[in-house]
């Protein structure tokens, strides 16, 4: 994990580059997202963000996360049921997506879906990226399910 002071350079160099304005509420967030578990959905970040952004809303908080978005540095993950979670490794990569406690992880190895890409473009799409969500139970909930 880069230290604090790189991944708030990242992002000033980035918003300075496109003439946008470097705030509080954006270099906290994009810090809450970088530092921690990584998937967080909105409402977590405005959780993680609270204390030192008192009276940040939800809109705001969604807001910042689309223009981290636009900018590269947060991707969005959907994971399947619903929810969406912003994660701050923005290099392709599958996800795992428990459908019962809803942890979601890394999976490590490639995940280039080249071919759905290819497809895609050839219908006269213009995809972004692609992602693979790998759905079902964690090793823990996988235990309980066995024993109940
Ligand atoms: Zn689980
Ligand atoms: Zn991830």
């Amino acid at each position: 994990m880069a230290a604090t002071s790189q991944i708030d350079q990242q992002l000033v160099a980035e918003l300075r580059e496109r003439g946008l304005r470097v705030t509080p509420q954006r270099i906290v967030i994009h810090r809450a997202l970088c530092s921690q578990s990584r998937h967080m959905t909105a409402e977590q970040v405005l959780a993680s963000v609270s204390d030192v952004l008192p009276g940040t809303s939800l809109p705001t908080v969604y807001a910042t996360l689309e223009l981290l978005e636009g900018l590269g540095l947060v991707r969005r993950v959907g994971t399947g049921n619903g929810a969406v979670v912003f994660d701050s490794r923005i290099e392709p990569h599958a996800h795992t997506v428990c459908r019962r406690c809803g942890a979601i992880a890394d999976l490590e190895g490639t995940a280039a879906p080249d071919d759905v890409l290819n497809r895609a473009g050839a219908t006269g799409f213009v995809p972004d990226h692609a992602q693979l969500v790998v759905w079902g139970l964690c090793a823990a909930c996988a235990a309980t399910a066995v024993r109940s």
